[in-house]
């Protein structure tokens, strides 16, 4: 007993479910429901198509390449019955399961973090270009205030160094 994949939409076929079509060059197409059946009898193209994992592949919506879909080449040399060797499969199953959840994990997060960048960058701009309504003449003013008030305490400062300078001078002539 097989797992088989849909010609069309790439979704699993378990034994007992789907439609199967031979085409008179002996090519074999497997379908999982008549809504990728009937697809495939109007000459859809499963690529442009947007429900399909092809075209989810094609526009780099999913992880393409990567070492963990090695495993899941289809093989047509059957194996020998090994007991040992069926349970080693089994765990490893299960981890190359979890390392494939993660990686697709990280690549939607890859995806998605163009779009965060562009919102971002969009946001920057109207800021820019909108900046007189931020900026109200009131709060030019008061800028200008506070520079005043520094400027005052900077010759307050100069003032004083110039006091300390004389007296130093009285004390050097003793
Ligand atoms: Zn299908």
């Amino acid at each position: 007993m097989r797992i088989e994949k849909c010609f069309f939409c790439s979704s699993t076929i378990y034994p007992g479910h789907g439609i199967q079509f031979v085409r008179n060059d002996c090519k074999i197409f497997k379908f999982c429901r008549s809504k990728c059946h009937r697809a495939f009898k109007k000459k859809k193209n499963p690529r442009k198509t947007r429900w399909t994992k092809a075209f989810r592949k094609a526009s780099g919506k999913e992880l393409t390449v990567d070492q963990a879909f090695e495993f899941e080449k289809r093989r047509n040399t059957p194996v020998k019955y090994s007991r040992e060797l069926w349970e080693k499969t089994v765990d490893a199953m299960k981890r190359i399961e979890e390392i494939q959840q993660k990686r697709k994990a990280q690549h939607i997060i890859k995806r998605l973090q163009k779009g965060v960048e562009d919102r971002k960058k969009a946001d920057r701009k109207l800021v820019e270009k909108n900046m007189h309504v931020l900026k109200s003449p009131a709060a030019k003013l008061s800028r200008k205030g506070q520079q005043l008030m520094e400027i005052e305490e900077e010759s307050d400062f100069e003032e004083e160094k110039a006091v300390m300078e004389v007296e130093v001078e009285d004390e050097d002539e003793e």
